[in-house]
This record gives structure tokens, sequence and C-alpha cells, in this order.
């Protein structure tokens, strides 16, 4: 396996890499990412391939279950860089169908630091099982279900992360997606849309800047 990455790199520099090279060099010698990517590690998910992009199109962070921890400082030091000094603007959280770490979630786990980890979806566990139960789901549906609401918490997880939380007070982006991707079809679904949203945001903002200072009534 390891011959075919060597070959395969090869194969990358002379089909991919010296065709367009002024590309390359141009990412070479400074990278500009629009997109914040945070997704799975699962080897099926790749986020470059699965929306064409080039390299240099996204900063990525991939964990087990695409989770946003608020004690994980990896995350936290990503989201930095991203959104403060690479001037990020839209962020993507992207779960996806045949997730282990989502049946992990359902199933329950007793390895000690991949049960710690998913802890951290515990809420989207709760939603899932609330709208099962509400709904008779099988457990397939369910699981879609749960990777569905764990894009949602991890959202919300993001959102509620002092960095973002700040940015958003002032108006300014980033604007926040949630996206599923489907291994059996190499489909992308937006489940939620941050286009309107960081609109609104920014519309928001916009009319907050410009909204003129309350006048102090007289004592
Ligand atoms: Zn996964």
């Amino acid at each position: 396996m390891i011959d075919d990455l060597l070959e395969g790199n090869a194969k990358f520099v002379a089909g991919e890499f010296l065709p367009n090279e002024e590309y390359y060099q141009t990412i070479a010698a400074k990278q500009t990412p629009k997109v914040l990517w945070i997704g799975c590690s699962d080897s099926r998910v790749s986020e470059h391939q699965m929306t064409g992009s080039k390299p240099g199109t996204m900063f990525v962070h991939r964990n087990v279950a695409n989770i946003v921890a608020f004690n994980d400082v990896n995350i936290s030091a990503i989201l930095e860089y991203g959104v403060v000094h690479l001037k990020i603007r839209d962020i993507i959280v992207c779960g996806h169908t045949r997730c282990g770490g989502i049946a992990a979630i359902e199933d329950g786990v007793h390895e000690n630091y991949i049960a710690d980890w998913l802890c951290i979806a515990t809420g989207a566990k709760e939603a899932a099982n609330r709208i099962a139960k509400e709904r008779k789901l099988s457990r397939e549906e369910k699981l879609a279900v749960l990777t569905e609401e764990n894009v949602k918490l991890q959202i919300k997880h993001l959102k509620s992360l002092a960095l973002i939380r700040n940015m958003h007070a002032k108006g300014s982006l980033p604007r926040i997606h949630g996206w599923l991707y489907r291994v059996e079809t190499g489909s992308i679904e937006v489940l939620v849309d941050g286009r309107a949203e960081g609109e609104a945001t920014s519309r928001k903002g916009a009319a907050a800047r410009k909204k003129p200072a309350k006048k102090r009534s007289s004592p």
C-alpha cells in the first residue's frame, strides 16, 4: 500500500501539479483558503474530492464524528487561526452516512477514549431518542436522524464558543453551514443553510452599525 501511495504521488506531480504549476506556486507562496472544514476522520469522506476542490481551498479539521468540543484546544486553535488570521468567512460542519462514530453513539462503546469523546454528542442522542420514539423509527432511520442531530448540535457548540460568539455579536461573519455527505451516492445534502443566516447576520450587523446611538434622557 505504501508503495502505491508514493507511486500515486509521482502521478499527481506529473498529471496534476506540473500542468497547473502556476496555481500550485501561488498557493505554495501563501495559502488563502475560503472555507474552514470540520468533518469526520472517516477514510471515505474526503472534503476536497467530494466538492471537486483543489488543494488550497479548505482549512481542515477532522475527528471522529465531526465533533466540536468545548475543551479541545486543537479545534479552538484551528478556529482561531482560520477565522482570525486566514480571515475565513465560511465554516462547514459535515457529517456523513454510515458513520462508525454515530453508530457508536447509538450503541454505546466501552473503549475509554472513544467513549469519553462521544459523550460530547450526548445531546444529539437524546434528541434522536425522542424523535425515534415519536415516529417509531427503525434503527437505520434513527441513525440517519442522529447523524443530522449531531451536525446541528456541533453547530450549536461552535456558536457557543466565545471566539465565534463575539464575532457574531459584532455582526461579522463567519457563516456556519451544516452538511451531510452520503457515502452511498457521493452527494452532499444541505442540513443547515448558512448562506441565508450569514446574510441575515451581516445585514443585522450593518443595521446595528448604522443605528444612531440612543439619546440619553434628561435627568
Ligand atoms: Zn464518521
